[in-house]
């Protein structure tokens, strides 16, 4: 049973305000309290800084990974690590349909033609479906990734799904990102070393040229630049 989104959604704007020079660790546990095991953490694998901070927080956490059945490699290695190495449950979360079942009804490659639809179909509806059972989830959305997430807060009202939508370290920087996983050994995509500057499935996956959008190696051959989990 969850909660009212009307009720969440003042929460969300309250806390966002009132938490926007906290640190991501009093950001974590003002979710924790709030919601126990109602609050689940995301991620994508491209590092395990975000789970890592809310394990320590909360043991056990569950961690929800949309396994689109088109990772690198190298992305299900973090996940096997964070797997074995962290105090949480990671919950990867399959689309109903697999990427031959896709090929089969969409036609071979659909990310090629209208990467909107096969994000739709690989990420958006099973996210969705996942966040079901939850009031409130975590993400690694960082204002400094790109323009398009310059305005993250770091409490949100996630009104599409109707869940409040938590990212600690909003604020944070690269710099910041690199001192943490240095600290605590935190495992890294190794592709982030290889010139990717963001990594996701591998067909809309591209390295970037030194100085660019760290993101402008997503979807590069169209106008897209998020795949519509946080837009
Ligand atoms: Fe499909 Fe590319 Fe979106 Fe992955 S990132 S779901 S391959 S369009």
């Amino acid at each position: 049973m969850t909660r009212d989104p009307y009720e969440l959604r003042d929460l969300a704007h309250e806390a966002g305000r009132r938490l926007e020079t906290a640190t991501a660790s009093q950001i974590i546990e003002w979710a924790v309290v709030e919601f126990g095991e109602s609050f689940c953490v995301t991620s994508s694998f491209a590092d395990a800084v975000l789970v890592h901070l809310v394990s320590s927080v909360a043991p056990g956490v569950e961690v929800v990974f949309l396994d689109t059945g088109l990772h690198f490699n190298e992305t299900l290695g973090v996940r096997e690590h964070v797997r074995r190495r962290l105090p949480v449950t990671v919950r990867s979360i399959t689309p109903p349909l697999s990427v031959g079942r896709q090929d089969g009804e969409y036609g071979p490659r659909l990310w090629e033609r209208d990467p909107d639809s096969c994000c739709a179909m690989r990420k958006v509806a099973p996210l969705a479906d996942a966040l079901g059972g939850y009031d409130a989830w975590a993400t690694g959305l960082r204002r400094d990734e790109s323009p398009t997430r310059a305005d993250t807060r770091v409490v949100d009202f996630d009104a599409t799904r109707k869940k409040v939508k938590v990212s600690p370290i909003a604020r944070w920087t690269q710099a910041d990102v690199d001192t943490y996983v240095a600290r605590h050994d935190i495992p890294v995509n190794p592709l982030l070393s290889q010139g990717y500057g963001s990594v996701g499935c591998w067909p809309c996956t591209h390295r970037v040229a030194p100085g660019e959008d760290p993101r402008a190696g997503r979807w590069a051959m169209f106008e897209k630049t998020e795949c519509g989990i946080h837009t």
